[in-house]
């Protein structure tokens, strides 16, 4: 027997009818290339996204159309999520911090129509404009006024290109489970794959994001996601800040800038923000160098890669408590929240460093099992170790025009390629990535540990932990750093200060001190180049 329920659809264009009803006048700050200091409110941007959605009509663009941003996080990448979306057609982020190679293979691989994007990427565009057969024009997010020159072909200024046309547009009626934005995995192992949203998962996941026990988002927070919405959509809060009304503060091209940072905190009084630990490395380093202060910054999330006790305590220093998540591309990307619960609050300092550094409960919507290398589940003892799978409503089910095999299992489910344990109680603890595990005589070794250790050490700026080829044991662990500011670590000092902190045949074989470690276009320490850059290391 059905329901007699309204079965109305889960669409983006029912998170805008709500903001741009409820929480017109919630605000949305950005820095652009022109403006130090954008402000508007959420009515004004709908506003503009509707003028956005007529030009779009008029270029001819059609449901189904993907058309491209290279862009950072401010109002007028704000304006084409929603319009491209809301017009049905699939808004495709790329990350610009990938090889050109990647960015022309993903731009010719989703078959985009339109660019639109960064003055700063003219020069880029330039040079791959010839060799993007599928685009028609594109656009530069900045006025007639500031301009650059160019020589791109069919190329107008975003404020022109919206400029003449009417504040009304009628939306289409959307299927819950038409494609809304596209974005590609940065392609460690072969290429980038295209992880296709839908306004359903979009707006299931961007709920359940907000709920209490995940980012708790209220009308009258302050959100500053300083990850990016060319990636995996600012890991959801381009829609879930918009559904509660938070007002949204968007750092533009400085989102490594401690200076920016903190002068947005400050002047816009951010009390929630988001971002890789790389991110919050900057932010307490620039602190601790300027003396200044961050008093309304209250919490962050830190996720993205595995995240150091001594970064969490460093920002608590500074009076900001940082949450763990645990996501991916391929998840939209939340998949566990780390969040303080009363009996957390109520256990000793010791015990309560030992859970916030977990990856945190999988959050409603996202089942989680681990298993073995035969598929057989695990037991959820937070001892047993295996590779972790899930599923739900906002895990991709396969790639965009895949032309490999979906990582997806015949029974649904999802292999994350991350390695994990699972307590009695839900928490999930990321050991490794499998292709980053170490395997030492058999057994395996658990890079994250020793690198969450080891940055403990008051002269360890940044650590990775590498296997390296050993005849004896197949592989053994390398320590990289890159010295803290001002700091001469001594490289033997630092592999004794890791005895009785982690199992003694776990002590990497070496110590190398480096003045950089490679970083992927998300920001997270690439232990593929390491591996690479090291691969004729012998200790001596
Ligand atoms: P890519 O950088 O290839 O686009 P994602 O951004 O989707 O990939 O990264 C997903 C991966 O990042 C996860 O599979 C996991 O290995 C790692 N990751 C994310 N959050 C955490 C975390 N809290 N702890 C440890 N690893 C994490």
């Amino acid at each position: 027997m059905h329901g007699l329920m309204m079965d109305m659809p889960l669409t983006i264009t029912s998170i805008m009818r709500h903001a741009d009803t409820v929480h017109r006048d919630s605000e949305i700050v950005s820095v652009t290339a022109d403006n130090l200091q954008h402000r508007y409110s959420y009515g004004d941007a709908f506003r503009r996204v509707r003028q956005l959605a007529n030009a779009l009509a008029k270029s001819g663009l059609v449901m189904g159309d993907r058309i491209a941003t290279l862009a950072w996080n401010d109002y007028r990448h704000f304006e084409l999520y929603y319009a491209v979306s809301c017009a049905g057609q699939v808004c495709h982020t790329v990350n610009p911090r990938l090889f050109p190679e990647q960015i022309e293979y993903i731009l010719n691989h989703a078959e985009d129509r339109w660019v639109f994007l960064d003055p700063m990427f003219v020069p880029l565009m330039e040079q791959m404009q010839n060799r993007l057969p599928s685009v028609e024009g594109f656009v530069v997010l900045t006025s007639q006024q500031n301009m650059p020159s160019h020589n791109l072909r069919n190329c107008h200024n975003y404020e022109s290109f919206i400029g003449a046309q009417a504040d009304i547009f009628e939306w289409p009626d959307l299927h819950e489970n038409d494609a809304s934005s596209l974005c590609y995995t940065s392609g460690t192992t072969g290429n980038p794959k295209g992880v296709l949203y839908s306004h359903r998962s979009t707006v299931l996941h961007s709920l359940v994001g907000a709920l209490p026990d995940v980012m708790n988002l209220s009308v009258d927070d302050v959100v500053m996601p300083i990850v990016p919405m060319f990636h995996v959509n600012a890991w959801g809060t381009a829609y879930s800040a918009p559904m509660i009304g938070s007002k949204l503060v968007l750092p533009g091209a400085k989102m490594a800038d401690g200076e920016t940072l903190v002068r947005l905190i400050n002047a816009e009084k951010v009390n929630y923000s988001l971002g890789v630990p790389t991110i919050w490395l900057a932010l307490v380093n620039y602190l601790e160098l300027s003396g200044e202060t961050v008093k309304s910054l209250k919490t962050v999330v830190v996720g993205g890669s595995a995240v150091p006790l001594s970064l969490m305590q460093a920002l608590e220093k500074h009076g900001i408590w940082a949450n763990v998540a645990w996501g991916m591309t391929e998840m939209s990307p939340l998949g566990s929240y780390n969040y303080q619960t009363a009996d957390m609050r109520r256990s000793t300092r010791q015990q309560i460093d030992q859970i916030r550094i977990k990856a945190g409960r999988n959050v409603f919507g996202v089942e989680m099992k681990i298993v073995d290398q035969n598929d057989q589940s695990l037991p959820r003892d937070g001892q047993s170790s295996g590779l972790l799978k899930v599923r739900g409503p906002w895990v991709c089910s396969g790639y965009y025009r895949a032309e490999e095999p979906t990582a997806v299992d015949t029974d649904g489910w999802f292999d994350t390629g991350d390695m994990a344990s699972i307590d009695g109680q839900g928490m999930l603890t990321i050991t490794d990535r499998v292709k980053d595990v170490i395997k030492s005589g058999g057994e395996w070794i658990s890079s994250i540990d020793i690198e969450n250790a080891v940055m403990a050490h008051p002269h360890v700026g940044e650590a990775a932990v590498i296997g390296i080829a050993h005849e004896q044991w197949t592989e053994r662990p390398l320590l990289v750093i890159v010295p803290a500011d001002g700091a001469t670590p001594d490289e033997d000092a630092i592999l004794a200060f890791l005895k009785g902190k982690i199992a003694s045949w776990w002590i990497p074989d070496a110590c190398i001190l480096v003045d950089n470690i490679p970083h992927t276009a998300t920001g997270k320490i690439s232990k593929k180049d390491l591996r690479e850059q090291f691969k004729d290391f012998t200790p001596s």
